[in-house]
């Protein structure tokens, strides 16, 4: 009872004053556009990271089409926030230029007819979300042969085992035993195999299982660190300070660590030790038919403008 007149002696003052009732009204209309994101769809880590409700859609998507060119889900999103009925499948062939096999620049996305009039599409949002809407190009190669099925994604925001977390690499699953190539040429910085059965169990509660790490850093004017998790036991190809090269056989795929299933966990880590995008530094132009390391693009290949002197490869 107490609690309703304090309502009604509220809704009163409002009421009595023309000018508070009529700013009252632009609070909740101000309110209501922001919610559909009327002044633009500004992308935020938090928007990208509050992706469950979208993680299915774009994992089948990216499982039909991810070969002919990786579309992130932020690129995604960045029009879809905007405009739902546009789908994750729409948006991500609509982003990819599965020639040159990348993502498309979002200049070239705005030329489409069905975002062209978007907020998403003026100048203004381009350069409010810029670094979010980078095309990457990085030259890693794959780090497995064409037969997988992405299970989670870089960011995906998950429940595993009751946990909640972020998933700070890219799953793929894919029958035990499969090879592992390395994604760059390095060095081999960790070799850790201490699960001897293919199993998810690590007594030392080693969550990644059995993993490699590598050190990238010998064509490419930045070190990257890649780590290769849940291998099978007894699989490694290689040990601590070997060099290794693009294609480079590593290990191969099980289900050690904290894991439900055979698949291979591969996280990118930058200079600065933070978890990176690993899939925006892969070329899928590059395919294992020339696994020779002869073949495979220098520094000095007028395809990647490194803007690094070559004579840094020793
Ligand atoms: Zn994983």
């Amino acid at each position: 009872m107490k609690k309703k007149k304090k309502k009604n002696v509220f809704l009163k003052i409002i009421g009595s004053s023309s000018i508070l009732s009529i700013a009252f009204a632009m609070v909740i209309l101000i309110c209501v556009l922001m919610i559909f994101d009327f002044f633009g769809a500004k992308l935020t880590k938090e928007k990208i990271q509050s992706n469950a409700e979208y993680a299915d859609a774009y994992k089948i998507s990216a499982n039909k089409y991810l070969k002919n060119g990786y579309v992130p889900l932020q690129r995604i999103l960045y029009f879809h926030l905007e405009d739902t009925s546009l789908t994750i499948d729409a948006l991500y062939t609509m982003n990819q230029n599965s020639e040159s096999k990348t993502a498309r620049e979002i200049d070239v996305v705005c030329e489409d007819p069905r975002v062209k009039n978007m907020v998403a599409c003026t100048e203004i949002n381009i350069k409010e979300n810029e670094e979010y809407l980078v095309v990457s190009t990085g030259h890693f190669n794959f780090p497995l042969d064409d037969n997988y099925t992405i299970t989670s994604f870089y960011n995906e925001e998950r429940v595993i085992y009751g946990e909640h977390n972020v998933h700070g690499g890219w799953d793929f699953a894919t029958p035990a035993q499969t090879p592992i190539y390395s994604v760059c040429s390095g060095t081999v910085e960790k070799v850790t195999f201490t699960q001897t059965e293919n199993i998810p169990y690590d007594q030392s509660g080693n969550s990644v299982g059995n993993l490699i790490r590598v050190r990238c850093d010998e064509d490419y004017d930045e070190t990257y660190y890649v780590v290769y998790a849940h291998l099978y036991p007894h699989s490694s190809k290689v040990k601590v300070g070997d060099k290794v090269n693009h294609w480079t056989e590593l290990a191969s795929v099980g289900t050690t660590g904290h894991s439900t299933g055979n698949h291979l966990h591969y996280q990118v880590e930058n200079a600065n030790g933070e978890r990176i995008d690993g899939m925006q530094l892969i070329d899928f132009t590059l395919s294992n038919q020339n696994s020779n390391y002869k073949d495979f693009p220098t520094l000095n290949d007028p395809k990647y403008d490194l803007g690094i002197n070559g004579s840094t490869l020793n």
